[in-house]
This record gives C-alpha cells, structure tokens and sequence, in this order.
C-alpha cells in the first residue's frame, strides 16, 4: 500500500482571508512587507492583504487587467497584463516598466502566468482572455499572430521566442524542482467545446521545449494557475478546490474550497503556508511544504 505524504499541516483549515473580488488571480507573496499581493481581473485593480494585520488594501487601481504574478532573481515581481498585452516588472519604488511587448513585430494577445527560470528567462503562456468580445477582463482586439503560444523572453537579449506552440488556450505554467520539465495548463476545453482542459508536460533542453504529452486532468473544470513544491508535486486549481498531483499525474489530494480556483501560491513566514484566489476571495491553508523556486519560497 502506497502511504501519502502528510501534505497538510497538523489542523490545517481552510480560512477565508478576504472578499469582494470580481475575479482573483494572480497571487505571489512579498517577503519584503509580509504581504499577498494578487489581481482583481475584472476590477481591474491589485489588492494586498498584510500577514501582520489581516487587513486588505488596494494596492493599485486603473492596472490595465493584470493577471498572473511571480518575481524575478532580484525579487522585483513580474506580472502579466491583459490591457497592455504586454509582460511588466514593478520596480523597487513600485515604477511599472515593460520587459517584453512584442514577438516578431507584433503584439501578444494578453500574457497570463508567468514564472522566471533560474536563468534569469521569463517565461509566459498567452491565449486570448484579455482580447475577447465581451471586454471583461481587458481591451476587446484581434490576436496578432493568430494563435496562443507559450514564450521565453532570453535574459541577455530581452527577445522572446515561442517555445510552445500545440496548445489552444495556455494558461498556468511552472517548472519541476530541477526545471527539466515545464507544466502548462490549457484551459480551452472550459469554453470550446471538445478542446483540451487538462496539463502538459514539456522536456526542456536548452531553452527550449520538446516531447509534450498530456499528464493529468483536474475535473470539475480545469487547471488554471498551478505551482511545484520542492519535492516536484504540482499543485493546481480546479473548479472544486485545489487538487495536488505527483509528477507521474497520479492525484494525491483534494482540498475542497467553495468557490473555484483560478490560481495558488506558496508564502508566509516560512513558505508552507498556500494561499488561493478563488473567484471572489482570497483563502489560505497550512501546509508541510514549500514552492520549489528559492525565489519564491524566500525571494530575492
Ligand atoms: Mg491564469
């Protein structure tokens, strides 16, 4: 009998830690300040909630729709802006600047989830959530180039290259521990009908990505954001909650949250507390883990 790894905390619980988003994504801790800083989409604003106070702000308003966040080797957080469709870093003095706006002379369709390699390379999904009709989530536009890739911006050069290109709707992205494989989550299955909802995985070799499969499904609904912890199991949204996998895509857990999941990060003093946007609020649970990326466990 195969015996699971205690992946929760002794009494672990689910607690709601804030409300009132439209919908929330994107969340990525700050050692800095002790805070959890994610997206309200559809509000178009990016909240913070404070560790020490259990108080929630707006930390900004007027963004242009970011989405998916993460930080860079520096610690500088890296986020994903459906209005501008473009990748943006935020600077120490909390300046926005671009780092990558374009592929091949034109524009991305609204960048997503991003990670950062330990190279330095940002890497990012782009399907066309932000450039749809009803304008809800972004700028209602035209895809470029047609399709919906998933990128790798090189670090010397600031040049992005496609590195995956036989998915519908990419969406979340992360690396194993050793980052010799890239998960990605398509998401077009939850609004085309027969289309894919469900994770690849990619050999990655020497920036670049080969060999893609399918490896695992979360139902109901499907992957959106998805992290690694440090012993390579993924942890990934769903529509009843998070749901954490090995990296063979056997299911280990559920943890049941009441509304659905679009994105989880791993933060907190020590890194073992995960924190979940879902829907319209944030929640957080206790875990015996932590994310596999230093930068984001410790940061910097
Ligand atoms: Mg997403």
């Amino acid at each position: 009998m195969r015996v699971l790894p205690d992946l929760l905390a002794p009494g672990a619980r689910l607690e709601k830690l804030a409300t009132g988003c439209g919908w929330a994504e994107g969340p990525v801790w700050i050692p800095e300040t002790g805070r959890l800083r994610w997206s309200d989409v559809t509000r178009d604003r990016i909240l913070e909630w404070d560790a020490g106070t259990g108080a929630t702000s707006e930390y900004a308003v007027g963004v242009e729709f970011t989405n998916g966040r993460t930080r860079d080797l520096e610690g500088r957080v890296v986020q994903c802006s459906h209005g501008l469709r473009r990748v943006e870093r935020v600077e120490p003095d909390g300046a926005v600047i671009p780092l990558v706006e374009s592929w091949e002379g034109g524009r991305f369709n609204s960048p997503n989830d991003v990670v950062v390699a330990s190279d330095g390379a940002v890497w990012f999904t782009d399907p066309p959530y932000g450039i749809l009709p009803a304008g809800l989530e972004g700028h209602p536009g035209e895809s470029d180039y047609g399709g919906c890739h998933v990128f790798r911006v090189e670090p010397a050069t600031g040049i992005a290259r496609a590195v995956v290109t036989d998915m519908v709707r990419p969406n979340g992205l992360a690396f194993s521990p050793d980052e010799s494989l890239l998960y990605v989550a398509d998401t077009a299955g939850l609004d085309i009908e027969g289309a894919p909802a469900g994770v690849r995985v990619y050999r990655v070799e020497g920036g670049a990505c080969r060999d893609g499969r399918d490896l695992f499904a979360a139902r109901p609904g499907a992957t959106d954001g998805l992290r690694v912890d440090v012993e390579g199991r993924i942890w990934s949204s769903s529509a009843s909650g998070v749901q954490v996998f090995d990296a063979d895509g056997a299911r280990l857990l559920e943890i049941p949250v009441p509304e659905t999941v679009a994105n989880l990060c791993f933060g907190g003093d020590d890194g073992t507390e995960l924190f979940v946007t879902a829907t319209t609020s944030l929640y957080r649970i206790r875990t015996t883990t932590t994310d596999s990326a230093a930068r984001e466990r410790i940061g910097g």
